[in-house]
């Protein structure tokens, strides 16, 4: 792919903070922005040169979409496969690819992915059925997690199963639908790794990052993550596999339980920036959002360096009205995303401190 020149539209599929950041660093290298989602004034919306509302399904609309733009990338995993597949053929470019997409939509085609490349992961099993939950409970043990395979973000569709006598329980307030059955992992820490991979196929990845999870919410990732170059490194390379396998175009996030022994078990890939990357906007020499649109545009992949240690705080709910306070810190810099409303659990903000030594 020849670099898309300044002028070029890039479409985003999704219309969320994601979409919104997306759309501000693809600005500011020149790039106008269209956003294709369902979301009635979305805060990707209110900062793209233009948007379409209407569903993934909505043939005619993905048609004008994919017309009307240069090349076409998701700031969300779930977009249907179909919207992919739509958008190919009516000859659009899609990056990150269909294929990285579907993997991420399940979670056993993940893991099962990550396994035939030598990663580590939580012992796991498909569910679907009663008999299929006890069978593997019998062989992985309590304590797991029961999840959806499908459609689960901000650990919504999960249940823990911390003995036998919660099992059908957890089944009946999941089912019916596909469900993986996880061992559940004691770790030390949860860590991700940010990385990068250019259409050329060089490959870039950020520091890894250490993160706080509060009912299944990212609330807090600190970085660079307190762990030994080695584990750094094996992350490192890990995440280059992945990249490889996928032949993948764009940002992309793995998330880690360490273990106490050092282990590093694979927990889940977003085939997309994420939440835990947004420190790089304020401490790196080019953030996750600028490196992603570089990607998809077919540039080349701008350093990762990390220029200061930072703190990233969401602002969930109502913790958006403490902006003043931290507009009032000359260390925080603070990142709203426009919503509208403050529901419990919805990511409104967040704020990176940076860690000057
Ligand atoms: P997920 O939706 O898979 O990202 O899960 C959300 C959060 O739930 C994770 O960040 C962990 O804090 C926790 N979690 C998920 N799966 C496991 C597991 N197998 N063992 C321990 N904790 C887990």
């Amino acid at each position: 792919m020849s670099p898309l020149a300044p002028g070029a539209v890039i479409g985003i599929l999704g219309g969320g903070q994601l979409g919104r950041m997306l759309a501000l660093a693809a600005a500011e290298l020149g790039f106008d922005v269209h956003v294709l989602t369902p979301e009635q004034d979305s805060p990707a919306a209110r900062v793209a040169a233009r948007s379409i509302v209407a569903d993934y399904d909505d043939a005619a609309a993905l048609l004008a979409f994919a017309e009307a733009v240069d090349v076409i990338t998701t700031e969300f995993e779930n977009v249907p496969a179909a919207a992919a597949d739509a958008l190919i053929a009516a000859h659009a470019i899609v990056a990150p690819n269909p294929r990285a997409l579907a993997l991420a939509q399940d979670r056993v085609a993940e893991k099962q992915l990550f396994a035939s490349l030598g990663f580590e992961t939580a012992p796991f099993a498909p569910i679907d059925s009663r008999a299929d939950l006890h069978a593997a409970l019998a062989r992985i043990g309590a304590p797991t997690i029961l999840k959806t395979r499908r459609l689960g973000y901000d650990g919504k569709g999960q249940a823990r199963i911390a003995a036998l006598a919660d099992a059908d329980e957890a089944f009946a307030a999941l089912a019916p639908q596909p469900l993986i059955l996880e061992g559940f992992c004691a770790f030390e820490r949860e860590l991700s790794i940010i990385a990068a991979r250019g259409a050329d196929g060089a490959f870039g990845a950020y520091d890894l990052s250490e993160n706080e999870h509060g009912g299944g919410i990212l609330r807090r990732t600190r970085a660079p993550a307190r762990v030994s170059a080695e584990i750094e490194a094996r992350a490192r390379a890990m995440a280059q596999l992945l990249g490889e396998a996928l032949d993948y175009v764009g940002v992309f996030a793995i998330e880690f339980f360490l273990m106490p022994d050092e282990r590093l078990i694979a927990n889940e890939m977003a085939p997309r920036v994420h939440n835990s990357g947004h420190w790089t906007q304020d401490a790196c020499a080019a953030s996750q959002f600028e490196q992603h649109i570089r990607a998809v545009a077919g540039w080349p992949l701008a350093a990762t360096t990390r220029l200061c240690d930072a703190e990233m705080i969401n602002l969930i709910g109502d913790e958006i009205d403490q902006w003043r306070a931290f507009a009032a810190d000359p260390d925080a810099r603070v990142h709203l995303y426009g919503k509208r409303e403050a529901r419990p659990g919805r990511k409104m903000g967040h704020v990176t401190r940076l860690i000057r030594r």
